[in-house]
């Protein structure tokens, strides 16, 4: 008999010292099943998986799963904050100006943090925020209002 080496979602939940409710499992299902959803997606998410949450209660469990390392939450300049569930891996994003479309784009060159500062002042970086911003392709062609 070997331990299964897939926790469960509940087991990461404890793992992070964080308390198991089927709302925090269930909310951690969403975001990682979803790409980049913001807050109303992913309260709407955990509606169709657990029954009602107030939007209050899922801004909690955000910033609990957040602060715990299991939720990553990305806020491009000018748009509302999205969560991923990809998290420890120092990617970036390509942000649409126009539609707020964000995908993934992986570490720019070589290992974290990317970016050598040219002066890092003593401090110990671990990482580099890197947004890229531009226009999607739905964006980019044929729009002509
Ligand atoms: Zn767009
Ligand atoms: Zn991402």
């Amino acid at each position: 008999m070997t331990a299964s080496p897939t926790p469960t979602t509940a087991e990461e939940l404890r793992g992070a010292g964080l308390r198991v409710t089927a709302a925090r499992v269930a909310l951690l299902e969403t975001v990682r099943d979803g790409d980049h959803l913001g807050v109303e997606a992913i309260a709407s998410g955990v509606r169709d998986r657990v029954g009602h949450i107030s939007l209050q209660a899922v801004y909690e469990a955000l910033h609990a799963l957040t602060a715990a390392g299991l939720v990553r939450r990305i806020e491009p300049a000018g748009h509302p904050a999205r969560f991923e569930g990809r998290v420890g891996d120092n990617h970036h994003h390509i942000v649409c100006r126009s539609c707020g479309a964000v995908v993934d784009v992986d570490c720019a060159v070589g290992d974290a943090p990317c970016l050598t500062a040219a002066n890092d002042w003593g401090f110990a970086i671990d990482e580099a925020e890197v947004v890229y911003w531009g226009l999607c392709p739905d964006c980019s062609t044929g729009r002509s209002s």
